[in-house]
């Protein structure tokens, strides 16, 4: 028995139902029910609240938010192989488990949920940043999520929440930040998945602010990250040199350093230059 629920461990779900860990679909997967409810708990009370889970998998976070006491869960999962485990999952907590057969990148998730919603994955890490983006940068803001408790590689949690100065700032720092709340929760060893990967994982808690911290056109702002960040060696006159092309005048007006590089520009210079570049 888990502790946290009255079905099997998960090892016998995976030996019961064939779930060998397949790389293309990204599966590490979580077998230890103690982390999975730890995870759970980074989100907060769940109590009232909808949650969205990408990748399912065999259930182990599944378990963890449902035992939480999340209102309900919505998973979406690419492998069928997965949704007869899924399956008696649902029928422990009746009523209160969606399973979803497809791949998230074509699915509109968000209109199966009732708000609050929060966001809680073990993402695959393969469409892991795609999807961080997309919620990110919805058509409008406040987005359909409250928060975002999200496993990552290390590395890419880390460049989530650095700060100006350093390689790991970048396009993903400033998307972040600009308009969440960020920091990392959890630090887990490659041991604690099965098959370990390569790298050491993290979970990065992100709550949504009701406003951009700086105003700024997501979309200019946008553009203007991917340039000085595609060619981040660059002094930002030449980086940017193809956003307008009195772009050191902009970049003064900005209050930024034409010779200086994007690593060195805070997220409110880059809202700053989104601004003067206009809308
Ligand atoms: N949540 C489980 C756990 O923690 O043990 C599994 C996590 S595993 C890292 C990632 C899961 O995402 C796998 O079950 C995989 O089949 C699924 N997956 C991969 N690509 C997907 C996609 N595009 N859409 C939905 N699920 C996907």
């Amino acid at each position: 028995m888990s502790g946290i629920d009255t079905l099997p461990p998960l090892r016998e779900v995976i030996a019961a139902h064939g779930l060998s860990a397949k790389k293309a679909l990204g599966q590490n997967f979580l077998l230890d029910l103690n982390l999975t409810a730890k995870i759970a708990r980074v989100a907060g009370d769940l109590t009232g609240a909808d949650v969205l889970e990408i990748g399912p998998g065999p259930g182990g976070l599944t378990r963890g938010l449902l035992a939480s006491g999340a209102r309900r869960v919505v998973a979406v999962e690419k492998d069928a192989r997965c949704l007869p485990a899924l399956d008696e999952i649902a029928a422990t907590y009746p009523g209160r488990l969606q399973v979803v057969s497809g791949d998230a990148l074509d699915l509109d998730t968000a209109a199966l949920l009732t708000p609050p919603i929060k966001v809680v994955s073990n993402l695959p890490y393969n469409v892991g940043t795609e999807l961080l983006v997309r919620w990110l940068t919805p058509p409008v803001w406040p987005p359909f999520w409250s928060s975002l408790t999200l496993m990552f590689q290390r590395e890419v949690a880390e460049r989530i929440v650095a700060r100006p100065g350093g390689k790991a700032y970048g396009r993903l720092a400033v998307l972040a930040q600009w308009r969440a709340d960020g920091r990392i929760a959890l630090t887990l060893p490659a041991a604690a998945f099965t098959p370990a990967p390569k790298v050491d994982s993290a979970v990065v808690h992100l709550t949504a602010l009701p406003e951009p911290r700086f105003p700024a056109d997501p979309q200019v702002l946008s553009r203007v990250v991917a340039a000085a960040f595609n060619q981040r060696r660059k002094m930002l006159r030449a980086a940017l040199k193809g956003l307008a092309p009195d772009i050191e005048d902009r970049l003064k007006t900005a209050g930024i350093s034409p010779t200086d590089r994007a690593e060195q520009v805070p997220l409110e210079g880059f809202c700053a230059l989104a601004r003067a570049l206009g809308g």
